[in-house]
């Protein structure tokens, strides 16, 4: 009787964390699809994450479930060391950096991402922080955040791709989202001409 009683509590947790997290993923997707239209790419930002609905994913978070307050994935990384739900979203989505590496043995090299997902990446970016922080969020705190991330611990991202986020989150910051149209850049991100570090950026020298 007394296992029967602590197995329907279980469940019952269970269930209300799975909502819980279902919430937590559509308030992201939410915000996500709003900065990945207005970034030029609605229907990435419609798809978006939808790995996070799998089975793998979905379960190992519900274990891990913070209330909505942090990651789930660091939380599983934590306890158990290592977090299946994140290798699955990473193998299964592009516009995580981490999906274009390779050569892990041999010191681990970086492709240059293709540009739609870049431009995911930055909406991503974005919807968290504007989750996270609440209504004051700006993109200039994105934008130091990305720089402070640069300088103490830089990801495994190619430098291309990383120098287009700095450029983008910049011109976002100052501009606006809504005047910039990100299409206009692919041709210049193609031939190679986000070579540049933020100085350059800062002081208009391209
Ligand atoms: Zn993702």
């Amino acid at each position: 009787m007394e296992t029967d009683t602590c197995n329907l509590k279980y469940y019952m947790n269970y269930f209300k964390n799975a909502i819980g997290h279902f919430k937590t993923i559509m308030i992201h997707k939410y915000w996500v699809y709003k900065y990945a239209k207005q970034l030029g790419i609605p229907c990435q930002g419609l798809l978006h994450d939808l790995s996070k609905f799998s089975w793998t994913e979905f379960s190992e978070s519900v274990k891990f479930y913070q209330e909505g307050k942090s990651s789930p994935i660091v939380a599983a990384k934590k306890a158990q060391g290592y977090s299946l739900a994140w290798l699955h979203h990473r193998s299964h989505n592009k516009h995580h950096y981490e999906y274009w590496t390779d050569k892990y043995d041999d010191g681990t090299i970086a492709l240059k991402m293709p540009f739609k997902y870049a431009v995911e990446m930055i909406a991503d970016y974005l919807g968290a922080a504007r989750v996270y922080n609440g209504p004051s969020f700006t993109i200039e705190d994105e934008y130091n955040w990305w720089k402070d991330r640069l300088e103490k611990h830089p990801p495994m991202m190619h430098k291309e791709t990383k120098y287009f986020v700095s450029y983008m989150l910049y011109r976002l910051s100052t501009e606006g989202i809504f005047k910039i149209n990100t299409s206009k850049f692919e041709h210049l991100y193609n031939s190679g001409y986000f070579n540049f570090d933020f100085e350059d950026i800062e002081n208009n020298n391209i």
